[in-house]
């Protein structure tokens, strides 16, 4: 680009600048008093020597004389009538002695202020709004509560004190620069995504989601909607599955439901783990003659790692490692097991292969003792409720059997109870699944 200054006019000393000398003029004045400005500071703060000075506007009292006239002239409207005082003494006596004495009061040393444009120096005050820059200079800000202004000047009232840094949040006091704000593995919710906003990440690296299968396995199942036979079934987990996924935000979830035929679930259970990373059945995990899937999920290469847990519900739970490093869970086909297996195992494992950090466990307190004889963990679905000091506690809602989901609407969730036999009393706490 093409300055229009050449280099001999950038080199060439600027022009003698009156107004800006005599702006530093009054500055030193201000800050000194008129005795205490002493001639060779005028001339430094104004660049100027002592001779230019005397050419320009004679002695230190026409100086000053001409600096309070331009400072009349200027914004503040300050300083109106001591120039009419005869002798320079008494117009230093009015302006600087009896306006700064008028102004400062005597409890709050150096509270006295200057609103803008009226002098260049530290005690200028500037107008700021909440969620402003510092002005350059500026060390403290006062709320406008805690000040009066009168004639232009700013004085603090009484109790006011104002301390360097007062109501300013300085750069990197939220954090140290290169702090982490989020570590890996945190779920990004508003406060987190309000962060990873203001730090400029207009994209952020977060784990996948896997895409999960939940296939429904049995011949008597039916589908809502269609014509049912007293000898059937309605294929409700496949929505409860479907639902608590969903709830937790997985937004990649296929649905298929699959007869108790070995060549079927063979064919299709090898299509879905190759489009799945999670695949999570519901039945045919039993003792039954018709629970093939442990079998059917071998002979396609899935390894076994556990089938059946010492639970109740949900005994015979199984679950494998698919040759590509799919997890199949088989969960019981019971209603109650398979909620309850889903959001006991399922959830936190896939949540822990997403990297999400894991949070310890809800814990709340029996509302009612609890016997349980097997040596078996009992989950016992409950009701969250509040006593009249609003403090949580679970009131057992023990189902009619592992297919008693209806008594789970209205239920909040279940708790894990450690295998007994035992009696767990009114106020044992225990870890809390809520649905
Ligand atoms: P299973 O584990 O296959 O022996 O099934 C146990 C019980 O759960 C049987 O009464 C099944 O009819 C029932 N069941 C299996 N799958 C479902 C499903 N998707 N929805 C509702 N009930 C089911
Ligand atoms: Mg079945």
């Amino acid at each position: 680009m093409k300055s229009n200054r050449t280099r001999s006019q950038l080199g060439r000393p600027r022009a003698f600048d009156a107004d800006r000398a005599l702006d530093r003029a009054l500055t030193i004045f201000w800050r000194n008093g008129y005795e205490g400005a002493s001639l060779p500071a005028l001339t430094k703060a104004m660049g100027i020597n002592r001779p230019s000075l005397y050419a320009a506007f004679g002695n230190k009292e026409a100086l000053f004389r001409r600096a309070l006239e331009r400072y009349e002239r200027g914004p503040a409207g300050y300083a109106p009538k001591a120039l009419e005082k005869p002798t320079a003494r008494e117009v230093v006596e009015a302006l600087l002695d009896g306006i700064v004495a008028l102004l400062t009061k005597p409890q709050n040393p150096g509270g006295c202020l200057m609103v803008q444009g009226a002098l260049a120096s530290g005690e200028n005050a500037i107008e700021v709004m909440t969620g402003s820059v510092l002005p350059v200079a500026a060390d403290c800000v006062m709320p406008v509560e805690q000040y009066d202004v009168v004639d232009g000047v700013v004085s603090l009232k009484s109790a006011v004190a104002a301390t360097p840094y007062h109501n300013v949040h300085r750069r990197g006091s939220d954090s140290r620069q290169g702090a982490l704000l989020l570590k890996s593995g945190t779920l990004l919710r508003a406060p987190e995504i309000a962060v990873a906003a203001s730090a400029g990440m207009a994209r952020v690296r977060v784990s996948s989601q896997p895409a999960v299968m939940i296939v429904s396995t049995g011949d008597e199942l039916v589908e809502p909607g269609d014509p049912i036979a007293d000898y059937q079934v309605r294929r409700s987990n496949a929505y409860a599955c479907a639902a608590t996924l969903r709830k937790r935000n997985f937004a990649r979830v296929g649905d298929d439901h699959l007869l108790d035929d070995e060549e079927v679930l063979r064919d299709r259970l090898a299509l879905h783990l190759t489009t799945h990373e999670v695949v999570i059945l519901s039945g045919g995990v039993s003792m039954g003659k018709f629970d093939l899937v442990p079998k059917v999920l071998v002979q396609l290469g899935v390894q076994e790692v556990f089938h059946n847990v010492a639970q109740r519900p949900g005994r015979p739970m199984w679950f494998g490692i698919g040759p590509q490093g799919q997890s199949v869970f088989g969960l019981p086909g019971n209603p109650v097991s398979t909620l309850i297996c889903l959001i006991r195992y399922v959830i936190p494992a896939i949540a822990e292969a997403m990297g999400t950090s894991r949070l310890p466990p809800e814990r709340l307190a029996l509302a009612s003792p609890v016997t349980f004889q097997p040596p078996l963990a009992y989950f016992l679905p409950v009701a969250i409720e509040h006593d009249e000091w609003g403090r949580p506690w679970v009131n057992p809602r023990p189902p009619n059997g592992s297919g008693d989901f209806l008594s789970l609407a209205g239920s909040d969730g279940f708790v894990e109870l450690p295998p007994g036999p035992n009696t767990y009393p009114k106020g044992f706490v225990s870890n809390v699944y809520r649905w």
